[in-house]
């Protein structure tokens, strides 16, 4: 049994596994398979393993652990990520320490430019990007909102993410920062799109010209893929990487799943797809020290086919002579990435939510398999309470 269990894991863990076809059937017997190893999977696996004493298997289709935070080196070896831009912030103390207990920390404030014409203003937009915008000198919080105030269009109820934006600051400047770019993320207009969408974006009258102001800002010392490693290190985790739930579901026996895919692939589309937006990212390197200020620069005219830029350098500090880009082109097709918060759309999950409910051995967790538009931190904090919940319920049953 030892051996066998060993064997996987020597094979798993270092290298990763193209297809199941064979492979000889383990005999082995799992506390629990989880499927997905991004945060919602690896943060159950290390409790359910360093915490509760299971025995667990982690299976993800893709060839690395990491989910959508997955970094590594280029060709010019810079580290960069692989799906688009993750920086990690959070208000939760508990969440922060947590994960410290895998990486140690690099500082990092994120400051994002919008490009309006050619002209790099900041975003979210601030006292310096309407006096930058408009040739204005506003000095002060209360100039600043009576100028956005004057602009403002009153919109009872607010409702979409439409709504929430020409409410706060006004037509003109919704289109110029909020229209095109959410057509071209989203597929649709911000009407067609719930309120928390563009909410996710702040309008500020004061100078500070930082993307996020939560309490905790920073960036995985070496990176998130190397706090995955860590979290996933643990003699009773297995791992099976470039293997597909479907293809494995039966040859490793288990006694409880935890499922961090779309919750419509796992009830096999039983009730239609749930729509979830993808991206098509385009990962350059160019023969130059920087290529732009910050870290991402977002280009909210709908004639640019890409939403946003990244410059990793700027996210990890990393020192190099060539720079490393990634371009963001939203995409009908393609992995799934995003929910798309709309109401029929939370209808339709509903549906699904009701079929996971009822299925007592399974336990659905993440931004894929709760249909929740979730920052990293909260998918950690929604893992660490179905943790807790799961412990709770193993415990019981063992004690039937
Ligand atoms: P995922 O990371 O998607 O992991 C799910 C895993 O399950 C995947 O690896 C997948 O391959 C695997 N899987 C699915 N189905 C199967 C199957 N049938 N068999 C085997 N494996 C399967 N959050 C922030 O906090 N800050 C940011 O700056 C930030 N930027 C982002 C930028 C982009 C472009 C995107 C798309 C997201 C960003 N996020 C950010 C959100 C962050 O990526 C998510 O909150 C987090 O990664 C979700 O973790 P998860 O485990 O739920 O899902
Ligand atoms: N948004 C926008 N213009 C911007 C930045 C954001 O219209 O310059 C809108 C857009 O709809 C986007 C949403 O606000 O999808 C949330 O932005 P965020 O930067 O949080 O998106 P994410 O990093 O999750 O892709």
């Amino acid at each position: 049994d030892a051996l066998v269990r060993t064997e996987i894991a020597a094979r798993t863990r270092h290298e990763p596994v193209v297809s199941p076809t064979g492979w000889p059937p383990v005999r082995d017997r799992y506390d629990v398979m989880i499927v997905g190893a991004g945060f919602a999977g690896a943060v159950m696996a290390e409790r359910l393993a360093a915490d509760g004493g299971k025995r667990v298997l982690v299976v993800d289709r893709r060839p690395h652990v990491a989910g959508n935070a997955f970094d590594h080196k280029d060709e010019a070896g810079i580290l960069i990520h692989q799906y688009g831009p993750h920086i990690f912030h959070t208000n939760s103390a508990d969440i922060f320490e947590y994960l410290s207990r895998f990486t140690e920390w690099r500082p990092y404030e994120h400051r994002v430019l919008a490009d309006v014409d050619g002209q790099l203003v900041p975003m979210p937009i601030n006292r310096t990007t309407l006096n930058l915008l408009y040739g204005l000198d506003l000095k002060t919080e209360e100039e600043a909102a009576a100028f956005l105030a004057s602009r403002a269009e009153p919109v009872e109820p607010v409702r979409t993410s439409a709504d929430v934006v020409i409410s706060a600051v006004g037509r003109e400047l919704y289109e110029t920062f909020f229209q095109g770019y959410t057509r071209k993320q989203w597929g649709m207009d911000p009407s067609e799109l719930d309120k928390s969408v563009t909410a996710r974006v702040p309008t500020r009258t004061n100078v500070d010209d930082r993307y996020f102001t939560d309490k905790f800002q920073a960036m995985p010392a070496e990176g998130f893929t190397r706090m995955f490693e860590r979290m996933l290190d643990h003699p009773n985790i297995d791992l099976l990487l470039g293997v597909d739930y479907a293809d494995v579901r039966e040859a490793y026996p288990h006694d409880h799943l935890v499922f961090t895919g779309p919750i419509d692939e796992y009830f096999g589309h039983r009730y239609g797809k749930l729509p979830y937006r993808s991206l098509r990212f385009e990962h350059r390197t160019l023969d130059a020290e920087q290529h732009q200020p910050v870290a991402v620069v977002n280009y909210p005219n709908e004639a640019v086919p890409y939403t946003r830029v990244t410059e990793y350098k700027h996210l990890t500090g990393q020192v190099a002579e060539r720079t490393s880009l990634t371009f963001e082109y939203p995409s009908a097709t393609g992995d799934p990435y995003y929910p798309i918060p709309r109401d029929e759309n939370q209808a339709l999950y509903k549906r699904y939510e009701a079929l996971a409910l009822a299925e007592p051995n399974v336990s659905f967790v993440g931004r894929l398999a709760t249909y929740r538009y979730y920052n990293m931190d909260q998918v950690v904090g929604q893992a660490l309470a179905t943790y807790r919940r799961l412990s709770a319920t193993l415990a019981e049953r063992a004690a039937e």
